[in-house]
């Protein structure tokens, strides 16, 4: 039998990297540094037969996301991705702002959590 790099969808790294995070990370949607490309965490192509877990950009196979965990440590690399846009459960308020309905101001109180490389 032939020994192929094979890859599965961002699904099977969301225990992971949730577990690491804090999040459900399928619910993210990534911008790749490489090519640009803005598409969901749940679409990137995970390699998770190396040691640790490598996602990669369906676009143009860019490394999003590593992540390598040890008996004591968890190495994280997020470089990969410009930038992250996680969307906050509806009926949590960010820190710092008043309960509304509908969150408008990016700057001020917005549904969109962003963890850029770039800022
Ligand atoms: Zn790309």
């Amino acid at each position: 039998m032939m020994t192929e790099l094979t890859h599965v969808d961002g699904n099977a790294a969301a225990g992971a990297f949730a577990e690491v995070l804090g999040f459900d990370v399928t619910t993210a949607t990534l911008t790749c540094a490489g090519c640009g490309r803005f598409g969901p965490f749940a679409e990137s192509h995970v390699y998770h037969r190396a040691p640790g877990i490598v996602v990669r950009c369906p676009g143009c196979d860019h490394v999003l996301a590593r992540l390598v965990q040890t008996p004591t440590d968890v190495w994280l690399d997020l470089r990969g991705a410009q930038s992250w846009h996680i969307p906050f459960p509806s009926t949590r308020s960010p820190v710092g702002c008043a309960p509304q309905t509908s969150w408008t101001r990016w700057g001020d109180c917005t549904n969109i959590a962003v963890i850029s490389s770039t800022w």
